[in-house]
């Protein structure tokens, strides 16, 4: 692989090493001056440019000019339902010319529709499928991604999610991170209690192949003390516990998730003032996921209460057909600053260094002297200017492990 220098750019914007909270989520590090060099796929050098030039003619690198164009790090999407098969524009227009999700469901539309589809599609189709989105992920400055299953809820089906994951992330360049999801939903041919049994009888082979496990603890679904019992036996197996908890009611997850140390608790737009006290109080990153509440028109986390009570805030897209259908972390980073109070520098340090705390990553989501040159160039001088000029794609040049793709 050969050596890269971009060189020139007008700002290389990073936030800060570690698991950030408080007032450090703004204190990012804004250097001018400096270019990147880059050998092996990781950051060897930031300097400037005259330091850096005789080396780069001796090893023959690439040279990226980056001229007028801020850097910041690799977008890293860390709560995403990439792998589905099921197109449901149809739902959507259904939805917008005055359909309930009632009237969509008894056509049979919703989750359950996406769940027929995933079963009913070949590995390669569901691959494929995945493929198109990552690429257009990846044009969109995402170089890290957590995919879940969930679309199966049955054992042949949530094991081909996984193997697509698998076999995706030797193929494309952005890095995937296998989440088990099989307990997302109850199949409508089994009892709770006999799918929660099946579920756990997985969890030793679904260990083998996915980082984590999650569940959606909500009325309706899982119980907070179902979710324990799932999430306890996938940490005994060697998995790291996270939840989907606090979409719609406050009904005692957060309380399961901390108690079970989970890694993350995803969505939290429902949160209470002492359940956000009680999270200040840990390590569990808090994933919040403003493109859902656009697209279901329900309340945005309260981003700002998570941030000033001293939380790991963590920003995601929750790509999936049924309430978000947008990979654009772009877009998330916007609508956080505009609808969540969320400040810019804050917004761009929970897609990229915490989101990869999130994923327990080492060397992810920050740009420092021998990290993952994962990076992204944007088309503008000043990297404040892609949240504020919003609805445009302001990657100009996307780098995965130190190569342009
Ligand atoms: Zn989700």
């Amino acid at each position: 692989m050969p050596a890269l220098l971009i060189k020139n750019p007008s700002q290389i914007a990073s936030p800060r090493v570690g698991s950030i909270r408080g007032p450090e989520l703004s204190e990012l590090n804004i250097r001018t001056g400096d270019s990147i060099y880059v050998v092996d796929g990781v950051i060897d050098a930031i300097a400037p440019l005259a330091e850096l030039e005789n080396r780069a003619q001796v090893d023959n690198a690439e040279i990226l000019d980056a001229s007028n164009r801020a850097v910041v790090p690799g977008f890293v999407d860390c709560h995403t339902h990439l792998i589905f098969s099921g197109n449901r524009a149809d739902e959507f227009a259904m939805r917008t010319a005055g359909a309930t999700y009632e009237d969509i469901a008894a056509q049979g539309g919703g989750i359950a529709r996406t769940v027929n589809a995933t079963r009913e599609a070949s590995k390669s189709e569901l691959k494929e499928l995945a493929r198109q989105r990552l690429h257009r992920a990846v044009r969109q400055g995402t170089t890290t991604m957590e995919v879940k299953t969930g679309y199966g809820l049955d054992p042949a089906t949530e094991f081909k999610m996984l193997e697509v994951i698998a076999e995706l992330n030797e193929e494309h360049p952005v890095d995937l991170i296998p989440t088990f999801l099989g307990a997302h939903s109850v199949p409508k041919s089994m009892s709770k209690e006999d799918y929660i049994t099946q579920v756990r009888e997985m969890l030793p082979e679904v260990a083998q192949i996915a980082k984590f496990c999650d569940v959606f603890c909500e009325r309706g679904y899982f119980t907070p003390a179902e979710s324990y019992v799932i999430l306890e036996d996938a940490r005994n197996q060697g998995m790291l516990p996270r939840m989907h908890a606090n979409q719609f009611h406050s009904v005692g997850c957060i309380e399961a998730a901390v108690d079970l140390e989970a890694v993350s608790v995803d969505h939290l737009e429902v949160l209470m003032p002492d359940e956000v006290a009680r999270l200040s109080e840990t390590n569990i990153a808090c994933v919040m996921l403003p493109g859902v509440s656009l697209f279901l028109d329900i309340p945005f986390a309260p981003a700002r209460e998570v941030i000033d009570t001293g939380c790991i805030p963590v920003l995601a897209s929750d790509f999936n057909p049924g309430s978000n259908m947008s990979l654009s972390l772009q877009l998330v980073m916007s609508l956080a600053c505009m609808r969540m109070n969320v400040a810019v520098p804050e917004a761009l340090a929970c897609v990229t260094q915490n989101a990869a705390h999130a994923l327990r990553l080492d060397r992810v989501g920050c740009i420092e002297k021998d990290w993952q040159a994962d990076l992204v160039v944007l088309d503008c001088a000043d990297y404040r200017e892609m949240p504020y000029f919003y609805g445009e794609n302001h990657a100009y040049a996307v780098i995965k492990k130190g190569v342009v793709v």
